[in-house]
């Protein structure tokens, strides 16, 4: 059962569009389950009726045109009851509907499966069969199987659908909407360009173009450049393959020949479609030839032209990459963007950013959101690969991204830009004032930095220190590990660029959904493994080193603070201080004069919360990192699109968390601060504030937001309102009532300017 499964949902995921997948869904599902008829129906969102889209069995000529409401029918019934439903004898059951046009008269029994996709029911998958008989447990099991299988393909598809027609860059194509997770607020209109990974040639979509002799010129470089390649290396090993060993570079450049793959990738370019298109669909009908060959040797041979492929495309990608100008309104899609991909965008034309995959706590958004970039994230359901140059819309508030959207909506978004454009403008006059609340209490505002455009964007921000250099940054964007005095120098940098104002400094903070290309770490569960304070703790040579850094790069300035993350015990905390303080002495007796800098734990593990009187008394601050400690508090992986919605630091039980952290921290007579993303937002900063919070260091883009808000409300109506979500058991409830009560006190607009547009 599962070879017939994998099978199907492999061919079906291959089809080209909705309707070959339905067809392949009803044909196969048919030959296997041995039954005379499958069809499947889908539910139209907008008339709200199943309708029949596809069938092996029943008349085609129904195809279409037979529809029913979810409380019409046996189709209406499995898919408002969201269970199978397994029927001897159909006719007899009350809910039964009979279609004449249809010709289903003739078959007694009915088997039907829900399909579910992220429990919206996208449609059913039916079988029937004209003895009367139920089918058997397995014949219902396989039925389920399947369907649950192509929920996710269907949706694909449909989602495919409703942009297809990309090839001539989208016109006229209908605006649909992709749902994902909000990874950095602000609306941004413009044209997608999407980053495809390299050499992938399963990813690289159809595309027409108007110049065939420039796309057959850039084909006929790359096949020179690949035959130059394989010469090269053919030469290079000649010493160690023995002779026949080496004929395979000569298999390999006849295969590149005008008779072979050549002659046939050019034939496709000739009709108007792409080099990359032509030849992925060159390469995949052989590699699938070949693997349909009975003999091992011939069946080897497509990993050979697959290898091929992938070297001719790299060398188009490459050309490509060097001719492509961003347009003015770029917005950058990518199946999984990463912090380098961030940098490839001429300054001043990136507006938003989408990725498939991710969600709105992983380090990526947190980049965006210190750029101020609008991004969406988890997008799982965007046809991403074939998006590239249409218009598109990214609401970074809410998550949501148009691809053509209508002239009407990009008006309403382009006055959202405006209104936060004024926004921002209007808050630039806060900068010199403290955050200090209309009854008189005072919160220094920090910010997180990590790029070097940070300490501009803080200093421009009038943030009061650094609550958080996250040092991993400087590490990823390297080669290799940074030396001593590499990471001195760069310390220095922010040092000096924030003295006399504090600024803490991280300890190394890898693993998870950080990882350095030069020191890579494969695991199960990333995020419940070798990360942060382990990792340093098992090669004290990368720490010690470190902080010896930190510490010679503050001599003469003294406002560093040292912050360790990921710590789960005080076990960890002890060995941590001790090698700090190995390394203070080391470069006391090296010469340098510093005083031992205040040293901090970050509040993230559960365990730590139950342990903070303990952690607080060795330590002389604390930092609370609520991404992480929601994320393992709520068992929500902060990286995953699927379990998203779950992920909320307004839980009650973050909230409750938070306010032991606060009131620990406090018993032991030291300050605490918080540096994760609920700091940077607005309407949570303000119950921060109220639970005592000694400072929030957020990104530097929500800074004058914050500061803005708090300096409207007294602390004794922040308290009132915290007291009275703190008796709230719903987190949904929390969301509505803290923003309630701000809009209420006059306090929307910092909340979310894109509010009113109904799409
Ligand atoms: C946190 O976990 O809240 C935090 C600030 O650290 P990071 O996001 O870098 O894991
Ligand atoms: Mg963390």
């Amino acid at each position: 059962m599962l070879n017939t499964l994998r099978k199907i949902v492999q061919e079906v995921n291959a089809a080209k569009d909705l309707k070959a997948a339905l067809g392949i869904i009803v044909q196969r599902v048919k030959e296997s389950m041995g039954s005379q008829v499958c069809s499947v129906y889908l539910l139209d969102p907008e008339s709200n009726r199943f309708v029949l889209m596809a069938t092996e069995g029943l008349n085609k000529r129904s195809i279409g045109k037979v529809s029913m409401a979810p409380n019409e029918g046996l189709v209406g019934l499995v898919g408002s009851r969201e269970e199978p439903l397994n029927l001897e004898d159909a006719a007899s059951h009350p809910r039964y509907r009979y279609f004449a046009e249809t010709g289903e008269e003739r078959y007694a029994s009915f088997l039907g499966a829900p399909i579910i996709h992220h429990r919206r029911v996208m449609g059913v998958l039916v079988v029937q069969q004209k003895e009367r008989r139920q089918f058997d447990e397995g014949e219902e099991a396989f039925l389920v199987t399947m369907s649950a299988q192509l929920a996710g393909v269907i949706a694909h598809a449909e989602a495919t659908g409703s942009i297809r027609g990309l090839g001539k860059q989208g016109k006229g194509i209908q605006e649909a909407k992709f749902v994902g997770v909000a990874g950095s607020p602000g609306a941004a209109v413009g044209s997608a360009v999407v980053m495809l990974p390299p050499a992938d040639l399963d990813v690289v979509p159809d595309k027409s173009v108007d110049d065939i002799d420039a796309e057959m010129e850039l084909f006929g470089k790359a096949l020179e450049w690949v035959r130059e390649d394989m010469q090269e290396l053919s030469a290079k090993l000649a010493k160690q393959l023995r002779k026949e060993e080496r004929a395979l570079f000569d298999v390999y450049l006849m295969m590149l020949e005008d008779a072979a793959l050549g002659g046939e990738v050019r034939a496709i370019i000739k009709t108007g479609q792409w080099a990359q298109g032509a030849l992925r669909q060159v390469v995949n009908a052989h590699v699938a030839r070949f693997e349909l060959m009975d003999d091992a040797y011939l069946r080897e041979r497509a990993s050979d032209v697959r290898d091929l492929g992938r070297r001719l495309l790299a060398y188009l990608q490459e050309e490509r990459k060097q001719q492509l100008t961003y347009p003015d309104n770029t917005i950058l899609v990518a199946e999984e963007l990463s912090p380098a991909m961030l940098g490839e965008v001429p300054a001043g034309k990136l507006v938003g950013l989408v990725s498939v995959q991710g969600s709105g706590n992983s380090h990526v958004a947190i980049l965006a959101r210190a750029m101020g970039i609008p991004t969406v994230m988890g997008a799982v359901d965007l046809p991403y690969s074939k998006v590239d140059g249409i218009a598109m819309i990214v609401d970074g508030y809410h998550g949501e991204v148009f691809t053509n959207p209508s002239a009407e909506l990009c008006k309403q978004y382009r006055a959202v830009v405006e209104e936060e454009r004024q926004l921002v403008k209007g808050l630039d006059a806060l900068r010199g004032l403290p955050c200090e609340t209309l009854d008189g209490h005072r919160v220094p505002l920090w910010v997180n930095t990590g790029l070097l455009a940070d300490v501009t964007r803080a200093q421009e921000r009038g943030a009061e220190g650094v609550g958080l250099y996250r040092t991993e940054v400087p590490f990823m964007i390297n080669e290799r590990f940074p030396s001593e005095k590499e990471q001195m120098q760069n310390y220095r940098g922010q040092l000096a660029a924030f003295h006399p104002l504090p600024v803490t400094m991280r300890t190394l903070d890898i693993g998870g959904d950080k990882a350095l290309p030069y020191f890579p770490i494969k695991e199960e569960n990333p995020f419940l493994g070798w990360r942060g304070i382990r990792i340093t703790l098992d090669h004290p040579e990368i720490f010690l080193v470190q902080v010896r850094a930190m510490l010679k790069a503050s001599e003469g300035l003294n406002n560093l603070r040292i912050l360790l993350p990921m710590i789960s015990g005080l076990q960890e905390l002890e060995e941590s201080l001790h090698l700090i303080h190995r390394a203070w002495g080391e470069v006391r007796d090296e010469g340098v004069d510093i005083p031992m800098p205040p040293v901090g734990v970050m509040i993230e593990i559960p365990a730590a919360v139950y342990q903070v009187r303990e952690l607080a008394r060795q330590v002389d601050f604390l930092s609370v990192g609520s991404n992480d400690l929601t994320q393992y508090l709520l068992a929500v992986d902060r990286n995953n699109p699927r379990v998203a919605d779950l992920y909320d630091f307004l839980h009650p039980a973050v909230l409750h968390a938070l306010k032991l952290v606060v009131d620990g921290a406090h018993a032991e007579g030291k300050p605490v601060s918080i540096c994760g993303e609920m700091a940077g937002d607005p309407a949570a900063a303000v119950i921060l504030m109220a639970m005592g919070f000694d400072s929030l260091s957020m990104n530097a883009t929500n800074l004058p937001k914050v500061k803005w808000l708090l300096r409207q409300l007294s602390l004794s109506k922040a308290q009132e309102l915290l007291a009275q979500l703190l008796r709230m058991d719903s987190p949904q409830v929390i969301h509505s009532s803290l923003h309630l009560a701000l809009r209420n006190l006059g306090l929307g607009r910092v909340i979310n300017p894109a509010a009113t547009i109904q799409a």
